[in-house]
Order: C-alpha cells, then structure tokens, then sequence
C-alpha cells in the first residue's frame, strides 16, 4: 500500500486568543478522524505561527503543545503580518511534510473541504485551491471592493483565482519552490500560480468569523491590494508612457487651433506660445517619465530575484 502522506496545517496567528481554543478542537478532530481513516501519516501536526501577537495567543500555543496532540508553534519575535507570518510557518514545515495546508485562525474557510483537497492531492496535483463559492457572509462593500480588485488585477495581467484567498493545500516540492521566491512585498496569492504543476480548484461557502474581529481593516485591505498590483506588473509605468503620447498627440491638435487662432483673429499676446508649450511640453515630461520608468521596472524585476523556471522533471541517459 502506498503511505500516507504526513500533513501539515500551518495556521497564522494574530491576537486570535478568542478563537485559539475552538480552532484547535476543530482541526484536531479532523486530523484524528483523517489519520483513523488512514488517508493521512499519524505525523501529520497542526503549525500555529505566533505573529508577534500582544495577548495570549502564544501562551495558548504553548499550552496545546504541551496538553493535546497535533498541536505544533513558532513564535515570531514581532508582528511581521499575515503573508511574512504564513510564509515563515510554511518554511519551517517544508521539509517536515509531504503537504502542507494554510488556513486562517478563524476557521472561516470551510475545513471540511480539507479530504476533498487530499483526493486532489493523491491524485497528482501538487496545489490545490480553496475557492469561495459566493460572498454571501460579507458585506456589500467588502464584496464589491473584492471584485474590482480582482478585475484590476486581471486588467493588469498578473495571474490569481478568482475567489482564492490564502487557504491552499500545496505539496512539499511545491512549498519549497515557493520558498525560492526571496522578495519581500509578499502576496502568495499572485505567486503560487507562478509556480506551474498541476493545479485543482474546490469549493466551499466561507462561513463568519466565530469569535474575535478581523485583523484586516481597510487600511490594511487597500495597502495589501496595491501590493499585490504593484508586484506583480509594471503596466502602470506603462499607462504614464501612454498617457504622454496622448499628450502629445492633443498638443499637435492644439498648435494647429492655437496657430489658426492667431493668425485669423489676432489672439492675445502669448496666448498661442503658452497653449502650445503647455501641452507639448506636458507630454514630453510624460514621456520621459514613462520611459524612465521602464528601466525603474525592468530593475525591479531584477532585484526581486524570482526564480526563472521550475524544473519539473529531467530525462537524461
Ligand atoms: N494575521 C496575522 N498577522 C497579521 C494580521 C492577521 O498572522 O498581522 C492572521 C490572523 O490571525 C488570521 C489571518 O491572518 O489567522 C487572517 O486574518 P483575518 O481573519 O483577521 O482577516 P479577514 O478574514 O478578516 O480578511
Ligand atoms: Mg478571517
């Protein structure tokens, strides 16, 4: 018999002294009956990452380290934020897997989806998505600011599942190409599909938070979302480029407007230069701020450092 595959759900914490408990209870009955079933290693464990939390939470992580099964934790020495503080517990257990999942504290995403991303997983994808199914628990303006960042997003060409937030099976290879990624303006979400392997989508209806408040005030929500486009395309750069040729283009058809002007019905003195420096000269600032930024862009591609490829498979003899 094939072995089952040792399991690891990274969990990030932040504040979450509110939820710790009854997130812990969940997921623990859920890896119990996985590993009775044998669709999992008995290995399998449960991270909890203490991002740099100010309350209890890694007081409690100790705590069902010490008293109950499954539970593992890694203490950040400061608030580092969600992606930095998924990313280290995904580090840590790259090597100490065969698959790794991540899901928020809050158990708002369905963990009942978790065998079906198994089946997934043993049937040879190496990353499977969580997908919302709708937004019926979020408010209208969370939904709608969702959606048109999604669309900017796509507008802007960087690749992302629509509906995906962080929850995700991956298996270990794939974490630890993942891992390879060394920038800092984290947004996994628009970095796994950069990965390639095969993925799979399933979908569940994210429930409420059940306890404590979200960590992700707009403020937070608005910063994360131009990461997440400023990481991942340079077209902005390019719209300014655009935008100076649009410039320009005005300006010629207003020196032939401004020209007629003057010489038909004797115009104001210096009148007709300015209209026509303004737009010109406009347009030529535009330009070369576009094309300055090009190379700005090609730079900050270079010093994110991204891998190129990923080798899937060698043949050789
Ligand atoms: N989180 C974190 N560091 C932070 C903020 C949040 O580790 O600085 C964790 C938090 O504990 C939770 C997850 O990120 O497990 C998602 O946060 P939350 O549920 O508050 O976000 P929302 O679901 O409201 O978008
Ligand atoms: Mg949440």
């Amino acid at each position: 018999m094939e072995k089952s595959p040792v399991l690891a759900i990274v969990v990030p914490c932040y504040k979450e002294e509110a939820v710790l408990h009854e997130a812990h209870k969940r997921l623990s009955q859920l890896l119990n009956r996985l590993i009775t079933e044998g669709h999992i290693s008995p290995k399998s464990y449960i991270l909890y990452v203490n991002d740099g939390s100010t309350d209890r939470t890694w007081d409690i992580i100790k705590d069902l380290h010490q008293n109950t099964p499954y539970a593992c934790g890694l203490n950040l020495a400061g608030n580092v934020g969600h992606q930095n503080a998924l990313m280290a517990g995904l580090n840590a257990v790259k090597e100490r897997c065969d698959a790794a999942i991540s899901i928020d504290a809050d158990l708002q995403d369905d963990i009942n989806v978790i065998p079906e991303m198994l089946e997934r997983y043993r049937e040879g994808c190496d990353i499977v998505y969580g997908v919302r199914r709708e937004r019926k628990t979020d408010t209208f303006f969370k939904r709608t600011t969702a959606l048109v960042f999604y669309r900017l997003m796509k507008l802007m060409g960087a690749k992302s599942v629509y509906n995906h937030a962080d929850y995700r099976l991956m298996s270990s290879r794939a974490v630890r190409q993942l891992c390879r990624f060394r920038e800092r303006n984290l947004y996994l979400r628009g970095l796994v599909p950069l990965i390639g392997y095969q993925t799979a989508c399933v979908y569940y209806n994210r429930d409420k938070r059940f306890a404590g408040e979200s960590k992700y005030p707009f403020k937070k929500m608005l910063n994360f979302a131009i990461d997440g486009i400023t990481s991942f395309s340079v077209k902005p750069v390019r719209m300014i480029f655009w935008l100076g040729c649009i410039f320009i283009l005005v300006a010629v058809c207003v020196t032939i407007w401004t020209l007629r002007a003057y010489f038909l019905h004797n115009t104001v003195p210096g009148w007709s230069s300015l209209m026509i420096s303004l737009w010109l000269v406009g347009g030529a600032i535009l330009v070369s701020l576009g094309i300055v930024g090009e190379y700005i862009g090609k730079i900050y591609i270079e010093v994110k450092d991204r891998p190129r490829y990923n080798e899937e498979e060698l043949l050789l003899r």
